[in-house]
C-alpha cells in the first residue's frame, strides 16, 4: 500500500494507466495543478493538462517557467522545449485525475460525509467543519471545489492522520456524478434541497434528483428532507434520517421565530421538544442550520450539546474582498479563514496584482493538522518566496516564534492589538496588503483600520463571473484568434486596474481604451499588455509614445499628424487601421484608400500592427444583410492595403455579439466588450454570469397617511397611505431620473418595490408598504435577480448606459471566491 504523499510520477502513471518518460521517473509529488495556481512546492507539482473550456496544455510552457518540472498530458507536446520535464501521456486528462483520486481515497478507511444538493452544499460543508472540528481532524472541499475537477483535488488532500472527510459534489449534467460517488465514497448522505439551478442540463427534477442522490449509492445513511423528494424516486441508503419545516419528520421544525441579528428554531426530535438559536434570520441560512442540526443529531450528538454548537456557528466568508485602502493602498480583505489551501489561493491573487510595486501580508498564526508547526512555516515561508511577497507582518505567537524562517522584510507582533497600536510605525504606502487570519484574531479590526470607509452604496464586481465570462468567450474561438478585451470608460464602469489585471492574468491578447489617458493610469498600475488607443488625440501623442499605447488611426489628417510627431531614429511606431464600412463614425472610407496606401507606401516608421472595422448591427438579423456587405467591403479594403504594405497586420472586426452570431468572421482577433460584463443578447439567458452588483441601504422609513405627497414638486402620491422607505442612491450616483414615479423598482426584502416621487440628487423614495424592513437594510438596486437588462427596459436604454452610469462616488468591491 502507498503511504500517501509518497507517490512517484512513476507510481501516478501505473495508477493512471499512462506512459512515463522523461529524466526522472522517481521524482516525488506532492501537489496537484491545473493552471497557473501553484498550491505548493513547484518541484514537487504534478501539472495535469486537462481540456475543460480553455486546453491545459496551453499553460505548459508557464508552469514549466514557475518551476513546475511533472506533467500529464494527453496530447503531443514539444519536449525538446521542455528540458528537464518528466511527463506522463495518457488519452484523457481529467480521467487520468479522477482515477488518481479514487485510488488516492480508497487508501483511507476514514469516514466522510458526502454532500450534494441545489444550494447551501459550501455553507453547510463550512459549517459542519465549524461544528465537528473539535471532535474530528477533519479535511474538506477547498472553498467550493465540487466539480469533475474540484473534487479529485478536494480528495487528494486527505491525509493518514485525517479522521473525517466532508466533501461536496455539484453536478450540471446527466452521467456525472457516478464518478463524483467513486471518488468521495462517503459513508453519510447529505441533500440539501433540490431547486431550479442548472436546470439546463436536465430534462426534469425527477432526472435531476435522481443523478444527484447517485453521490450516496455506497453511503449507508441518508439525511434528506422530504420537502424536496419527487414522488417514484429510488432513495439509497440503509438508513435515513429527514427533516422538514412541513411535515411529520425526524427532525420536524415547527416555528422560526426571528429577531433582530438571531433565530430560534423550534423543533420536535424523537418526541422531544427541541430548540436551538442561530446568529442567522435568512431563510437560506435557517435552512442550512438546520441540516447541519439534523446531521450533528444523527451523529449522536445530545440535543442540548447540539444546540450549544449551532449558536456559535458564524458567517462563512468565502469571499477575497478587493477594496481601496489609505495611503493609496490596495486592501484584500480576506480575513475570516486560515488554512494553507485558502492561503495559497489567496497569495495567487495578491500576485496578480500589479498596482503597486510593493506585495504585503498580514498572516495571523495558522493550524494546519498533520503538520508541525516548523513544517508549517517553512512551507508557508517557501510559498511566500513563490508568490513574490515583499513583506511579511505575522500576528501570533506561533508565527512569532518562527521569524526566522522567513527571507523577506517582516515584523511580528503577538496579538492584534498590539499590531494595531503599532500602525503608524509600519509606514503602510503605495502596496496592496493580503490580509488574511484565523476568525480568532479578529482581523476585521484590521481591515476596518486600513481600508477606506466603504459607503453604503456599492457596485460589487464579481471576478469570478468576469473570468467565467472571458472562458465561454474563449471557447467559441478557433485556435490562434487573439482576445482583444475593451476595457473603455472604466471597463464599462466595473473598474481599471481590478479589471485590467485579472485579463492579464488570463491571457488575453490586447487592451483597448477610448482615450490616452485610461491607457497612461493602466500602465501606471503595472499593465503590461499591448494598448489600444481608439480616440488618439494629437495633445497625447507624446504620453501614448512615453507609455507605449498604440494608437487608432482614422483619417488622413491623424496619420500626417503622427508621421510628423515620430522621431524617425527610432523603431516602427505601432498603429491600428480603422476602416469605416458602415458605421460612419471614424475610419477611412473605401474612397480613402489609396491615398492611405501613398502615405504608407515605402513608410518605415509605422507599422500596421492590425486593420479592423466595427459592425454597426452584429445582434440584429435584420440587418444582417447589411452586416455582410461591411465584411466584404473591409476584405476588399484589406487586401489593397497588404498590397502596399507588403505584409499582413492582424485582422478583426467582431464586437460581442458578433463573436456570438457572425463566427465565421473571427479572422485574427475579436474585441470582446459588453460580453465579459455579461451581456449578449444574442445569447439565451443565464449562459453568461451577471458581473455587477448595485446595492445601497435604507436610510429612514416614514408613514404616509393618505392624501399626502413624497418629494419634490409634490410628484410622489400613495392614494392609500403607505409607508416609504428612503435609500442612500439618487442621479448623482448614476441611477437616472427617469427611474422617479414608480418607473425603476428595487429589491427589497426580496421583493421589487417601486419609486416614489422624483429621484432626488443623492437619494430616493421607495414604496415598502407591506414589506418587513428596517433601517439599514440592504436594498438592490440591480443583480443577478434584478438585472441592468430589465432596468435597461424600464427607462427604454440599454444595458451599457446603466453600467457605465454608475458614478465613481460609488465604492467598488471586488470580490473573488
Ligand atoms: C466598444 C467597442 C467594441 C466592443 O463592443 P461590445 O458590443 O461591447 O462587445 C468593439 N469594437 C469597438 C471599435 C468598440 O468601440
Amino acid at each position: 500500500m502507498i503511504k500517501h504523499r509518497t507517490y512517484t510520477i512513476n507510481n501516478i502513471a501505473e495508477i493512471t494507466g499512462g506512459k512515463c518518460i522523461g529524466v526522472d521517473k522517481n521524482a516525488v509529488i506532492k501537489h496537484l495543478a491545473i493552471d497557473s495556481r501553484i498550491l505548493g512546492e513547484a518541484s514537487q507539482t504534478l501539472f495535469f493538462a486537462i481540456k475543460a473550456q480553455r486546453n491545459g496544455h496551453q499553460f505548459i510552457a508557464h508552469a514549466y517557467q514557475n518551476g513546475i518540472r511533472n506533467f500529464l498530458v494527453s496530447e503531443d507536446v514539444n519536449w525538446q522545449n521542455y528540458p528537464e520535464a518528466n511527463y506522463i501521456v495518457v488519452d484523457d486528462t481529467l480521467k487520468a485525475l479522477q482515477k488518481l483520486a479514487t485510488f488516492h481515497r480508497s487508501q483511507f478507511a476514514l469516514d466522510v460525509i458526502g454532500i450534494t444538493g441545489s444550494n447551501g452544499k459550501t455553507i453547510v460543508k463550512e459549517w459542519l467543519y465549524q461544528l465537528l472540528n473539535a471532535d474530528f481532524q477533519i479535511v474538506r472541499s477547498p472553498k467550493s471545489y465540487n466539480s469533475q475537477i474540484g473534487v479529485p483535488l478536494s480528495v487528494w488532500q486527505i491525509d493518514e492522520k485525517d479522521t473525517l472527510g466532508i466533501f461536496e459534489a455539484g453536478v450540471s449534467a446527466p452521467d456525472e456524478m457516478s464518478k463524483l460517488a467513486q471518488i468521495i465514497a462517503p459513508k453519510i448522505g447529505v441533500l440539501t434541497n433540490i431547486r431550479e439551478a442548472h436546470d439546463e442540463g436536465f430534462q426534469s427534477r425527477r432526472q435531476k434528483l435522481a443523478e444527484k442522490l447517485q453521490l450516496f449509492s455506497g453511503a449507508t445513511l441518508l439525511i434528506y428532507s422530504p420537502d424536496h423528494l419527487v414522488e417514484d424516486v429510488q432513495l439509497p441508503c440503509a438508513e435515513q434520517f429527514t427533516w422538514s419545516f412541513t411535515q411529520p419528520a425526524d427532525l420536524q421544525i415547527k416555528e422560526v421565530d426571528s429577531h433582530t441579528g438571531f433565530s430560534l428554531i423550534k423543533g420536535s426530535f424523537n418526541g422531544e421538544t427541541a430548540v436551538a438559536r442561530v446568529n442567522f434570520t435568512d431563510a437560506a441560512a435557517i435552512e442550512n442550520a438546520v441540516i447541519c442540526w439534523a446531521t450533528l443529531l444523527v451523529m449522536g450528538y445530545a440535543i442540548e450539546d447540539a444546540a450549544e454548537r449551532l449558536a456559535a456557528l458564524q458567517r462563512v466568508g468565502m469571499r477575497l474582498q478587493l477594496v481601496n485602502g489609505i495611503e493609496q493602498c490596495s486592501i484584500i480583505d480576506d480575513s475570516y479563514s486560515a488554512d494553507i489551501s485558502s492561503l495559497s489561493i489567496a497569495l495567487d491573487f495578491l500576485n496578480q496584482q500589479n498596482q503597486h510595486p510593493k506585495r504585503t501580508l498580514i498572516l495571523s498564526d495558522l493550524q494546519e493538522t498533520g503538520k508541525t508547526a516548523e513544517e508549517l512555516y517553512q512551507e508557508i515561508a517557501s510559498l511566500l518566496q513563490q508568490k513574490k511577497v515583499d513583506r511579511l507582518i505575522g500576528i501570533g505567537n506561533d508565527i512569532t516564534a518562527h521569524a526566522e524562517l522567513f527571507k523577506i522584510e517582516k515584523s511580528f507582533f503577538s496579538d492584534t492589538e498590539e499590531f494595531l497600536a503599532h500602525v503608524a510605525q509600519l509606514n503602510f504606502s503605495k502596496e496592496t496588503i493580503l490580509v488574511k487570519g484565523a476568525r480568532k484574531f479578529g482581523f476585521e479590526r484590521i481591515v476596518k483600520r486600513l481600508a477606506q470607509k466603504i459607503h453604503d452604496t456599492v457596485l460589487e464586481i464579481n471576478l469570478n463571473a468576469l473570468q467565467a465570462n472571458l472562458q465561454y468567450y474563449k471557447s467559441k474561438l478557433v485556435a490562434q484568434v487573439k482576445t482583444m478585451a475593451m476595457v473603455k470608460a472604466f471597463s464599462y464602469g466595473s473598474g481599471t486596474f481590478e479589471i485590467a489585471n485579472l485579463l492579464q492574468h488570463h491571457k488575453v491578447d490586447y487592451l483597448a481604451v477610448a482615450y490616452a489617458d485610461e491607457g497612461v493610469a493602466l500602465r501606471k498600475s503595472g499593465i503590461s499588455l499591448p494598448i489600444m488607443v481608439m480616440s488618439p488625440e494629437p495633445s497625447a501623442f507624446d504620453a501614448m509614445f512615453r507609455y507605449q499605447l498604440e494608437p487608432e488611426v482614422y483619417s488622413l489628417e491623424l496619420l500626417q499628424q503622427l508621421l510628423r510627431f515620430i522621431p524617425s531614429e527610432d523603431k516602427p511606431f505601432p498603429i491600428h487601421l480603422k476602416l469605416d464600412t458602415g458605421m460612419h463614425r471614424l475610419g477611412f472610407e473605401p474612397h480613402q484608400i489609396s491615398e492611405l496606401c501613398t502615405l504608407l507606401s515605402n513608410n518605415t516608421r509605422l507599422n500596421v500592427v492590425t486593420v479592423f472595422t466595427h459592425l454597426v448591427a452584429s445582434d440584429d438579423p435584420i440587418h444582417d444583410a447589411f452586416t455582410q456587405t461591411q465584411v466584404t467591403s473591409y476584405e476588399q479594403m484589406y487586401q489593397q492595403l497588404v498590397k502596399t504594405l507588403g505584409y499582413q497586420p492582424v485582422r478583426h472586426l467582431l464586437n460581442t455579439s458578433g463573436i456570438t452570431r457572425w463566427s465565421a468572421y473571427q479572422f485574427d482577433m475579436v474585441r470582446l466588450g459588453i460580453g465579459l460584463y455579461g451581456f449578449d443578447s444574442a445569447l439565451p439567458k443565464n449562459t453568461l454570469q451577471t458581473v455587477a452588483a448595485l446595492k445601497t441601504t435604507i436610510t429612514q422609513i416614514k408613514t404616509i397617511a393618505a392624501g399626502e405627497t413624497v418629494g419634490y414638486g409634490r410628484r410622489g402620491v400613495l392614494i392609500n397611505g403607505g409607508e416609504i422607505a428612503t435609500v442612500k442612491i439618487g442621479y448623482a450616483d448614476g441611477y437616472s431620473r427617469a427611474f422617479g414615479n414608480g418607473v425603476g423598482k428595487m429589491l427589497v426584502d426580496g421583493q421589487l418595490a417601486p419609486t416614489v416621487g422624483a429621484i432626488c440628487m443623492d437619494m430616493c423614495m421607495l414604496d415598502v408598504t407591506g414589506l418587513e424592513v428596517k433601517v439599514g437594510d440592504e436594498v438592490i438596486v440591480f443583480d443577478h435577480n434584478h438585472s441592468i437588462s430589465d432596468l435597461a427596459k424600464e427607462i427604454g436604454t440599454i444595458p451599457y448606459e446603466i453600467l457605465t452610469n454608475v458614478s465613481q462616488r460609488v465604492k467598488r468591491v471586488y470580490y473573488y471566491e
